[in-house]
């Protein structure tokens, strides 16, 4: 019966925390934590890594940021076609 998904807390590997619950758990852990400093993801607060270059490799949530950037960007790009404007019906005689 798994009603919910788990993740890993970033701070304590022995840590199996439901992902609705990860916020405020990593808030409470990040309070006991002695080890090195660990970088916050961008793209998802409750990724905490020591290396953020590594993360961002399978992070999926930047990878999915990638992808809308992409979409946005290709959205942008394409410009409404210049309409032409029907000069020749001119029908002045
Ligand atoms: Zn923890
Ligand atoms: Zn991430």
């Amino acid at each position: 019966m798994s009603y919910y998904e788990f993740g890993t807390c970033p701070y304590n590997p022995d840590h199996r925390i439901m992902l609705f619950r990860m916020p405020g758990h990593i808030v409470k852990c990040q309070k006991n934590y002695r080890g090195p400093p660990l970088q916050i993801c961008k793209y998802n607060a409750t990724h905490r890594v020591l290396d953020m270059e590594e993360h961002l490799k399978e992070c999926t949530y930047y990878r999915n940021f990638i992808d809308s950037q992409a979409m946005q960007i290709a959205l942008t790009m394409r410009k409404a076609p210049i309409l032409d404007d029907g000069s020749d019906t001119n029908t002045e005689l």
